[in-house]
């Protein structure tokens, strides 16, 4: 059983979620997880485990909470009319089918616009959590984070592409390791124009039709 002061920190917990039943939920869960394992819903090591839980899921979802139109709002006139890339942004997302974990890397470029403006480069690893931190499908973050530089930066050409492995393939399943899932979005220019489009591939570290 929890003790006095465990249900004290579960109970302060509880008022900064912003549904108030997330702990009563992660407890019920484990006691399933007890129920078909036969571990000790009990025991001391589990006590804190719904806290925990919910605290893992709290940060893992945290993108729900962030506003792409803010993470771009300020941008500087840079007069630039080359392409910006980061590239191996690492990142963590779960997958909305499995609630498991993929991981890798986002590498994500932009031609600026005719005003040349640019944004600073953090806000682009910014915008890749904003979108990674949310139960997600590889592919559909791919385009998010493409579609919100086209909406809020306004540029000639937007690139994103996406390189993850996906633990539900690895623990379950068909059970691959190794096996990784390459997503690309292209807008603009780099989507019309073969050599802007085998810029941002080699940049990005992706040769045209080859590998890394
Ligand atoms: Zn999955």
């Amino acid at each position: 059983m929890a003790g006095a002061a465990t249900l004290e920190a579960h109970k302060k917990l509880e008022g900064k979620l912003p549904k108030r039943n997330g702990l009563r939920a992660a407890s019920e869960f484990l006691e399933w997880l007890c129920d078909i394992t036969g571990e000790d819903i009990g025991s001391e090591a589990l006590a804190e485990t719904p806290r925990r839980v919910v605290e893992s899921w709290i940060e893992r979802t945290g993108g729900y909470q962030k506003d792409p139109s803010e993470i771009l709002r300020v941008t500087f006139p840079a007069h630039c009319d080359e392409m910006v890339t980061l590239r191996d942004i690492t990142f963590f997302s779960t997958c909305e089918h499995h609630l498991l974990p993929f991981s890798g890397r986002a590498s994500v470029a932009y031609l600026p616009g005719c005003d040349g403006r640019v944004v600073g480069i953090s806000k682009l690893a910014r915008l890749v959590d904003c979108f990674a931190r949310r139960l997600q499908l590889q592919e559909r973050m791919t385009a998010q984070i493409a579609d919100a530089l086209v909406e809020h930066l306004g540029p000639a050409g937007v690139g994103v592409v996406v390189e993850a492995s996906h633990l539900c393939m690895v623990c379950r399943g068909v059970m691959k390791s190794g096996a990784t899932m390459r997503t690309t979005a292209l807008r603009g220019v780099l989507r019309d124009s073969d050599a802007a489009r085998a810029e941002f591939l080699s940049g990005a570290g992706f040769e045209c039709g080859g590998t890394r």
